[in-house]
């Protein structure tokens, strides 16, 4: 369930009773100082100065009593069971896997990848030593992703940042350009394969409701379809998928690099401002626009060190 989070001085929080006088229940939870139910959301102020606001309105609720100047708000989603939660045994299932890298760096391409890994080979595709992506080194990536590409099923889609800055200005989100290269390569992989796979599993980088709200409009494929953060670990098919995509990422960051004639980094930290002004000093500010996020803010930082 969606939940917001607010913390109120004790004088905020009769402020808002007041506001939910007429809906006001008639017991209280624990530690609660008082508790309102409106249609799709759940106000709960407590003495700690904490107003939980729990429901489908959660967010738009708890978003009114912004101007009263809380010392804090802060959302969180507490993941919950859905029918997009992958089902139990889903680890030993024949499933197409999704993940993408370099969302979060400022040089290079988004790469992203679906692989499809049959429950048959599975013992296979662990012994070449496919696991979560992040504890593993480069050169481990590069070994890995030749020993997979040649044993299964997989899409592959590179977002160069030229066409990446192009959509961006247009004002496409970053997650909605996550969501249609997703759609198009576990498309892709399904086109490739015989039969249906038992699950298709997508490494959550957004609610599924928006993640499908993205792609109005596009052929999608919802059922049997799941979503979780680290979904490395819940089935190999995510994992090949993230070992392929982050192989077509050191690719494309070796091309940028020899192209500036530079070591070009990852990441989105203060080596990258750096590497980004030399880029600029000796190609050109035009030259960020092929081989950066231009809308990041490393961009202004960058333009400080000239
Ligand atoms: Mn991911």
């Amino acid at each position: 369930m969606p939940q917001s989070v607010l913390k109120a001085t004790s004088e905020n929080i009769k402020k808002m009773k007041s506001v939910y006088a007429h809906h006001l229940t008639d017991t209280l939870p624990p530690g609660a100082l008082f508790q309102a139910k409106i249609p799709g959301c759940t106000i709960t102020a407590y003495q700690s100065g904490k107003v939980l606001f729990q429901g489908q309105k959660a967010e738009a609720e708890a978003s009114q009593f912004s101007h009263l100047k809380v010392a804090e708000t802060k959302s969180e989603k507490i993941p919950t069971a859905t029918k997009y939660s992958p089902p139990s045994g889903i680890a030993s299932m024949s499933v197409i896997g999704s993940d993408e890298v370099g969302t979060g760096d400022y040089f290079g391409p988004i790469t992203v990848c679906a692989a499809y890994v049959d429950s048959s080979q599975l013992a296979l595709i662990k012994e070449l030593g496919v696991k979560d992506s992040k504890g593993l080194k480069d050169p481990q990536i590069i070994n890995m992703a030749k020993d997979l590409i040649k044993t299964i099923p997989f899409s592959l889609l590179v977002l160069r940042n030229e066409k990446y800055n192009t959509m961006q200005e247009k004002g496409m989100s970053q997650g909605k350009m996550k969501a249609l290269l997703h759609n198009q390569v576990i498309t892709s992989v399904l086109e490739k394969l015989d039969g249906k796979p038992e699950a298709i599993l997508i490494d959550q980088f957004a609610e599924p409701g928006i993640y499908f709200k993205h792609l109005a409009g596009k052929k999608i494929i919802r059922e049997r379809t799941y979503f979780s953060t680290k979904a490395e670990g819940i089935h190999l098919s995510v994992a090949a998928a993230s070992i392929i995509a982050r192989y077509a990422f050191l690719i494309e960051m070796d091309k940028l690099s020899k192209e500036a004639g530079f070591d070009i980094p990852k990441g989105a930290g203060s080596h990258v401002d750096k590497a980004a002004a030399k880029l600029i000093k000796l190609h050109g500010e035009d030259a960020l626009r092929q081989f950066t996020k231009l809308h990041f803010a490393n961009t202004q930082k960058a333009k400080k060190w000239l």
